[in-house]
């Protein structure tokens, strides 16, 4: 079951959080509709690989090594999208922290390959996978153009 604000509204028990942050690691259905787009466009990308930066080991969802350009395909309530990552009204005070510090490592993380010369590319989850892939395409093209 896909974590949203409806089904996350309860505060975990330890086990369950376990649980609910594996969930969260799991391909996304737009991450899959991303993934094909990109090879059907014929562009080669590693999923899920650690990034080791100064400061920071993220793991974009998916990742052009060569070209150093880190994708990451966020979830609206896991990432507080501005359009759907209202918080629970309920139990508010124990979701909104961890929210935050969900955030606030997302800019950690982007800062960390900025710095080390990668380029992050975000999509929210509700994007259409279609023009997330052409942004993405977009950047490649800008980082390494085809020769
Ligand atoms: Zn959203």
């Amino acid at each position: 079951m896909t974590p949203t604000p409806e089904n996350a509204a309860t505060p975990p028990t330890p086990g369950r959080s376990r649980n609910m942050a594996a969930i969260k690691r799991r391909d996304t259905k737009p991450e899959r509709a991303i993934r094909s787009l990109l090879h059907a466009a014929g562009k080669r990308y590693r999923v899920d690989v650690r990034v080791q930066v100064e400061g920071a080991r993220p793991r974009p969802d998916i990742a052009f090594t060569r070209a150093r350009v880190a994708v990451f395909v966020d979830g609206c309530f896991w990432h507080c999208c501005p359009h759907h990552g209202r918080q629970p009204e309920v139990n508010g005070g124990y979701w909104g922290p961890k929210l935050e510090r969900n955030v606030a490592r997302d800019r950690a993380a982007d800062e960390a390959l900025a710095a080390a010369g990668w380029t992050v590319v975000r999509v929210w989850e509700h994007e259409d996978p279609e023009t997330a892939t052409r942004r993405i395409i977009a950047v490649l093209d800008d980082v390494a153009p085809a020769t």
